[in-house]
């Protein structure tokens, strides 16, 4: 199987950060290498089940038993009873768990990952979590002479499912270029971003933008259906004008308006869970602040999540329930 890869150079020159994208085509077909996988829900799932279709043999630890069954159906997986055990059996291990909270409980402390990894094994954290936790990581895991990169992606999980992911990386470029064939097994562009918490920014930033288009779908979305206008007609004129977004395009968040498989389409269930958002809306307002850039429609959108994740109703629904949340509104 071949996809594309990305490498790309930022060069701040002139005022101007000065991108060079190289591409090339490359195959992703190694077999055999142990890869560890902790965190094993929405996207771990279909991203375990793509290293599997791969020929990876897969170590897998999540504290709910239920999330690793179809991974163990499929075969070459097993499961583990401890992050500490993963790293003692992997050749590679990535983490995709909800909060950087978690990402620190797995990494460190004695039953941690960072304790048990052999120096061989590189440590791959695709979670979003801020920067400052990233180079946490990276500082103890060097420490005891062990890799580690921050490789969050995107994409959501129509692209986990399809193995089209874009990993953002921030690390060493030769851990990056060690890593690459065994990234493309689940995505189709791997992109090095810099040092250590350089992908948490790049994550941060797209995630901000991603808020920011959902929140104008689905106003503009409840406004033409409160004005009389079908939803699925509008979003058709959305699609060939200048209103169009990845949003309207593919993840729809008015229920049977886009494909069968979206989140709006299967009762908002089994995509990006709100309260994952307002984190990650939270911590680009962190970066926002340590940065001293205005982000006015982040730190609204920052809010507008913040008050939807406090309704029981929308907290584990998909981030798309923004539109449902609108529709109970008055005024
Ligand atoms: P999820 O809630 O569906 O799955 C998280 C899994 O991690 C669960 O199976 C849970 O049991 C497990 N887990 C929780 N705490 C753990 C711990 N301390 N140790 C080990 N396992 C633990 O979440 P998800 O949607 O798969 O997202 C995972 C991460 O990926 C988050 O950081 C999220 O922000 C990010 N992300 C999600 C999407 C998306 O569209 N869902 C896209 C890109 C990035």
């Amino acid at each position: 199987m071949f996809r594309s890869m990305i490498t790309a150079k930022s060069l701040f020159q002139n005022g101007q950060f000065q991108t060079t994208i190289k591409r090339t085509l490359k195959c992703s077909s190694i077999n055999n290498v142990k890869v560890g996988f902790i965190g094993i829900g929405n996207m771990g799932s279909n991203m375990c089940a793509n290293l599997q279709k791969n020929g990876h043999e897969l170590i897998l630890y999540d504290p709910n038993p239920n999330a690793i069954k179809d991974l163990i159906a499929g075969g070459n997986a097993r499961s583990v009873s401890s992050p500490a055990e993963v790293a003692q059996q992997s050749e590679r291990v990535f983490t995709m768990v909800p909060f950087p909270t978690d990402v620190l409980n797995v990494y460190t402390g004695p039953n941690g990952l960072i304790a048990n990894a052999r120096k061989e094994t590189i440590l791959i954290d695709s979670s979003t979590v801020d920067p400052e936790t990233s180079k946490k990581i990276e500082t103890e895991a060097t420490a005891k002479g062990i890799r580690f990169v921050d490789a969050p992606v995107t994409g959501a999980v129509p692209a986990a499912r399809a193995g089209t992911l874009t990993f953002i990386v921030g690390g060493p470029k030769e851990t990056v270029d060690e890593l690459r064939e065994l990234l493309l097994c689940m995505g189709k562009n791997v992109i090095h971003c810099g040092t250590t918490g350089m992908g948490s920014v790049a994550k941060l930033c797209n995630n901000m933008m991603l808020a920011i288009s959902m929140i104008g779908t689905a106003e503009t979305l409840n406004l033409a259906r409160r004005s009389g206008l079908d939803p699925k007609l509008m979003t058709d004129i959305l699609n060939i004008s200048s209103g169009r977004t990845w949003v309207s395009e593919g993840y729809n968040p008015v229920p049977g308006v886009g494909s069968s498989t979206t989140p709006s389409s299967n009762d908002y269930d089994k995509g990006f869970r709100s309260s994952l958002l307002a984190k990650d809306l939270n911590l680009a307002q962190l970066i926002s602040v340590q940065s001293q850039s205005p982000t006015p429609m982040g730190s609204t959108a920052s809010q507008y999540y913040r008050i939807l994740v406090n309704n029981e109703k929308y907290a584990d629904k998909d981030f798309s329930a923004i539109y449902e949340f609108l529709k109970g509104q008055k005024n």
